[in-house]
């Protein structure tokens, strides 16, 4: 850390990040009475709603999920306007709760945390915000699963001459694509939200897939008011649905399995799942498709016949036929996806086929063509989880940095997802090796910080300056997110819960797969034995 420091301020608390999870840590904190200070690299609030303003960005958990829970008067407040709303939309919630709660005035903005190191003697963290040493009982990062964009090192990129836009760190202005060569380079979620919007102005789009992808049809559409009324009339149970589920949603899995039905059966449950639409429609259709191959296979058959019955040209059709276990990436919802290929002004190229060599000052070269672009739309995704944290130097007990205990991701090791040993008084909001990306995401944030102020409050009544993970509790606690994953089929997928989408990164699954219900149980369990498995001095 470096010695000029000039400014020094002290806080009990201090949350990286002004997200959805950043905000409610603030509002939490300083409700309990404590001095919290907020620290947010971007301008304003929002969090990946203020950086993914790409064309097409809309969430897509229902509008109705996606939104804090904790406040009766806030659900009140607000209408949604449609089933998955746009960006534009939950980036004006975000802001409503940050003014309704007079967030602001707790948040610094424009100040990137670079390190934070653990002071031994003191029990208390030092955080480099700028120029100023940032001192604080509690760090807290809520600095969001997917919130460090990943552009792979191509070759040549820098001598590229026309426009380039990564879709996580997307411009306020709008970007104009009227009559321009476009070029889409990834075919995540964000790609495949985008690409149908930027084919219908762009002169000509040209799409870099390395993975064929299942998606099917969002069904998005403008709410009924009587859809709303009727969710915040019956929003206490549905809450407690949400709260008990899988991934966070009202809904379950059907209680039979796919080969139990006939196969006429199963093309009418997948068409019904299809034409209804909604993230995990189709994934519920049975409860054996996340963990039967055999199972799984009956719903990736059906996505592929939708793919080539949609897409006219059956080579394109071809390419664009996924062949991982459907469920094992995040599950992806579209509004005219595969329909966008039969376009005049749009080509697919398959770059695991013809691999991209380098950008060239006039665009990119395959191993087999050349093409000629005024534009080029990285929808390249994010180093997941591990990423934002490992861009802080964190430092915890003996100087020891978090990325070298957890071996760059090779050793991950935390309890709960919430804290790590050697790393006392941090805790990470949807951290590795909790539910998070796998969930409602709404729902994983507000149950971490709501256990995380709980204890913060144990720790101050029963004054205890050190709250730490237990080595050998972090040991049971990675084991058993290993063992959770292995018994479905998510650890077979190049997927980025994998780690897989980023050049060099270790190979291991994420997140805790058992689903926010049981995890919940779990974390209530040891919140009630008094933290067991954490040291408390
Ligand atoms: P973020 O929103 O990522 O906020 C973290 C903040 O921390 C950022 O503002 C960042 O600038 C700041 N930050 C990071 N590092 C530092 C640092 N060192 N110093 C200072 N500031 C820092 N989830 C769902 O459940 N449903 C959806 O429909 C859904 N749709 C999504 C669509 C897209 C395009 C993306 C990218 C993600 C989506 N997600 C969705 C996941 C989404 O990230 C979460 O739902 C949620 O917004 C995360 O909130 P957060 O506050 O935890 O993190």
């Amino acid at each position: 850390m470096k010695s000029e420091q000039k400014f020094i301020q002290e806080f009990d608390a201090v949350v990286v990040g002004a997200g959805f999870s950043g905000l409610y840590m603030l509002h939490r904190l300083r409700d309990a009475g404590y001095s919290v200070r907020v620290f947010e690299a971007a301008d304003n609030v929002g969090g990946t709603w203020y950086w993914n303003r790409y064309p097409g960005a809309r969430c897509d958990v229902e509008s109705i999920y996606y939104n804090y829970t904790f406040s009766e008067e806030i659900l009140n407040d607000w209408n949604w306007s449609s089933r998955y709303a746009e960006q534009p939309e939950i980036l004006s919630y975000i802001n409503f709760v940050a003014d309704k709660l007079d967030l602001r005035k707790d948040i610094q903005f424009q100040t990137r945390i670079t390190a934070a190191h653990y002071d031994e003697k003191a029990h208390n963290w030092k955080l480099q915000a700028g120029k100023s040493i940032i001192i604080a009982k509690y760090f807290i990062p809520a600095i969001g699963c997917l919130s460090a964009s990943n552009i792979p090192n191509f070759k040549g990129l820098e001598t590229f001459k026309g426009e380039m836009y990564h879709t996580g760190r997307w411009p306020h202005e709008k970007v104009n694509f009227s009559g321009k060569r476009v070029g889409v380079i990834g075919t995540g979620s964000s790609g495949i939200q985008a690409i149908p919007v930027i084919a219908k102005e762009a002169g000509h789009l040209t799409i870099f897939q390395r993975t064929p992808q299942y998606s099917a049809p969002a069904r998005n559409h403008a709410y009924d008011q009587d859809v709303l009324i009727q969710t915040r009339e019956n929003y206490k149970e549905i809450r407690q649905q949400m709260y008990t589920s899988m991934h966070g949603v009202p809904q379950t899995p059907r209680e039979i399995s796919a080969l139990q039905d006939t196969p006429e059966e199963r093309e009418r449950v997948y068409e019904e799942a299809w034409n209804q639409g909604g993230l995990f429609t189709l994934l519920y259709s049975y409860s054996d498709i996340g963990f039967i191959p055999e199972a799984n296979e009956t719903v990736a058959d059906f996505i592929r016949t939708k793919i080539s019955s949609t897409v006219k040209d059956p080579e394109v059709a071809q390419r664009l036929m996924p062949n991982y276990f459907f469920g094992t990436k995040r599950p992806i919802i579209d509004t005219d996806y595969f329909e966008t290929y039969n376009r005049e002004n749009v080509k697919l190229v398959d770059v695991r086929a013809t691999s991209i060599q380098e950008i060239t000052p006039n665009g990119l070269r395959t191993s087999d063509a050349e093409y000629e672009l005024d534009m080029i739309v990285f929808a390249t995704g994010f180093d997941a989880m591990t990423g934002p944290l490992f861009k802080i130097d964190i430092r915890g007990k003996d100087g020891l940095g978090l990325k070298e205990k957890w071996g760059g991701g090779a050793n991950l090791k935390t309890y709960l997802g919430l804290s790590t040993a050697g790393f006392p008084n941090m805790f990470m909001l949807t951290g590795p090796q909790s539910p998070s990306v796998l969930s409602n995401m709404m729902v994983s944030i507000e149950q971490h910080i709501d256990w995380v102020t709980d204890c913060i409050n144990y720790l101050e009544t029963n004054n205890l300056q050190e709250f730490e993970a237990m080595p050998e509790a972090e040991e049971a606690w990675s084991e058993q997110c290993r063992a959770t994953a292995a018994m479905t089929l998510l650890p077979h997928a190049d997927s980025w819960y994998m780690g897989a989408n980023i050049d060099g990164k270790p190979r291991g699954f994420l997140a805790f797969a058992g689903g926010v219900g049981v995890y919940r149980q779990i974390c209530d369990l040891v919140a009630a034995s008094e933290y067991e498995g954490f040291s408390k001095v």
